[in-house]
């Protein structure tokens, strides 16, 4: 019992979060989207969970992660060998800080995540999707420039 509870209601408690797994020791984290831009840290390893840049998901923890993050979830399904992609990572990065705490910017090595990339219809390269509560809310296939990567996400928000 605490009697310096403060009684007052967080309004950013309920602004969301995100649950991601650590990408150095593999533990699940739940991040509020309030902590989001403080650098949160891995509570088992401690170490930092890069969240000012685009995410990089993996074939076995992309559907917990989309499914159970509250905040909308942008991933660019990408790969090594794509020019297109390479071209649109900057904007990527870009949005991935200017929307810290509001989405998730995360991406996967489409050839790393054949099962994944399969059950999404992902066809051609760079597909970009969004999600909200687990379900596609909007997609675009081929490299486009911010305001249209914005536009995009803006579908979930
Ligand atoms: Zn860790």
């Amino acid at each position: 019992m605490s009697t310096a509870q403060d009684p007052t209601i967080d309004p950013a408690a309920s602004a969301g979060s995100l649950t991601l797994q650590c990408q150095f020791c593999l533990t699940w984290n739940r991040v509020a989207a309030e902590r989001v831009a403080d650098r949160p840290k891995c509570g088992k390893c401690a170490k930092p969970m890069l969240l000012d840049r685009p995410f990089p998901l993996t074939e076995d923890a992309f559907t917990r992660t989309v499914a159970e993050s509250t905040l909308p979830v942008l991933v660019d399904f990408y790969a090594d060998w794509c020019g297109p992609c390479k071209m649109m990572a900057p904007f990527m990065d870009e949005i991935a800080r200017e929307y810290q705490g509001r989405a998730l910017i995360a991406k996967l090595d489409s050839d790393r995540a054949p099962r994944t990339s399969l059950q999404h219809q992902v066809r051609g390269l760079p597909t970009t999707v969004v999600f909200k509560a687990g379900k596609e809310v909007a997609r675009q296939v081929g490299a486009v420039g911010k305001p249209q990567l914005t536009d995009l996400l803006r579908k979930a928000l």
